[in-house]
């Protein structure tokens, strides 16, 4: 096989150091902090994605948990209201697509703030929209992250973001705009991807379109954050062309040890920050109350 000539980045190494904070902070409460994950029984790669995820939970102290959504739209919030009362859960992330009739905002109104850690919650987005310490959606916060380990700081950087999702890139572009970054948002009705693209110094993209992004979409030497994971016949593809961007993009982010990892510990780091603030107020509400 030729040799790459582009720098791939790989998120392994960030994402064992925020684990290794978040092993450190849970390691303050007397029982780890507890995440029940709710995910599609149908859905055998998002089942297999939740199963991997449990499994490394453990590397940052987590007791992470699966359930199956229950049947119907009304059994599903049943469940959701029940996980929000329930003492001994600390956090529950739902897996996305939500089975039909449910809305992920309507899901986390229900769950309520304290126990969202997927950044959903109005109370969560608003105070990232308004610049109050929040916990950001994990995937927005990773991009960050990774951002800030290939560039140092980001003022001044001209970044395009591929993508506006609530849950990637419109928290992101709010993310990357508190670190006086310049920032873009594009979507699938942008008239001229390209235009966009071109000028940016950080191209990150997050459409689900393996094979979007070519060399034509990059200034020689940029970098790109390839956010993406579809499933294809070949195996998972991000929306990045690598034979086309080769020599001509200065890094690409591997896909799926580029920001998939660093997703995986912004989400833990979000549980334990959960469990953290949770315990600490019952403690407070158990101390006024004697
Ligand atoms: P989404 O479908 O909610 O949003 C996709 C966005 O891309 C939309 O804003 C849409 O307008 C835009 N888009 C679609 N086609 C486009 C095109 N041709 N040109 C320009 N913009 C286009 O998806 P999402 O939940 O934000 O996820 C996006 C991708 O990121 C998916 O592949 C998903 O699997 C992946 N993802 C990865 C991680 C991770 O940690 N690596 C986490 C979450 C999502």
């Amino acid at each position: 096989m030729a040799e790459r000539k582009t720098r791939l980045f790989k998120g392994l190494d960030l994402a064992a150091r925020i684990n290794t904070e978040s092993r450190t902070l849970a390691a303050g409460l007397d029982t780890p902090p507890v995440c029940l994950v709710l995910a599609d029984r149908d859905n055998a790669g998002a089942r297999a994605y939740c199963e991997r995820q449990a499994a490394t939970a453990a590397q940052a102290g987590i007791d992470m948990r699966i359930a199956d959504y229950a049947g119907t739209a009304n059994a599903i919030h049943a469940q959701i209201d029940a996980i929000a009362a329930a003492a001994d859960i600390d956090a529950a992330a739902m897996l996305l697509p939500l089975p039909h009739g449910c809305e992920p905002v309507e899901a986390a109104l229900r769950l309520g703030p304290e126990k969202d850690v997927d950044g959903l919650h109005p109370l969560n987005a608003g105070r990232l929209a308004i610049g109050l310490p929040a916990r950001p959606p994990a995937t927005a916060m990773a991009c960050l992250l990774c951002a800030e380990e290939i560039f140092g700081a980001l003022r001044g950087l001209d970044v395009a973001i591929v993508g506006a999702s609530r849950i990637v890139g419109r928290p992101l572009a709010t993310l990357l705009l508190d670190a006086e970054a310049t920032v873009t948002l594009c979507h699938v009705a942008t008239s001229d991807l390209a235009a966009h693209t071109r000028v940016a110094d950080l191209v990150v993209t997050a459409a689900g379109v393996p094979g979007l992004i070519g060399a034509g979409h990059l200034k020689p030497g940029a970098v790109v954050l390839d956010v993406a994971v579809t499933a294809t016949p070949d195996g998972l593809r991000g929306d990045v062309d690598l034979a086309a961007v080769d020599g001509h993009a200065g890094l690409v982010s591997h896909v799926p040890d580029g920001v998939g990892p660093v997703t995986t510990a912004c989400l833990f780091r979000n549980i334990v920050e959960a469990a953290l603030a949770r315990r600490r107020a019952a403690l407070q509400a158990t101390r006024t109350a004697h």
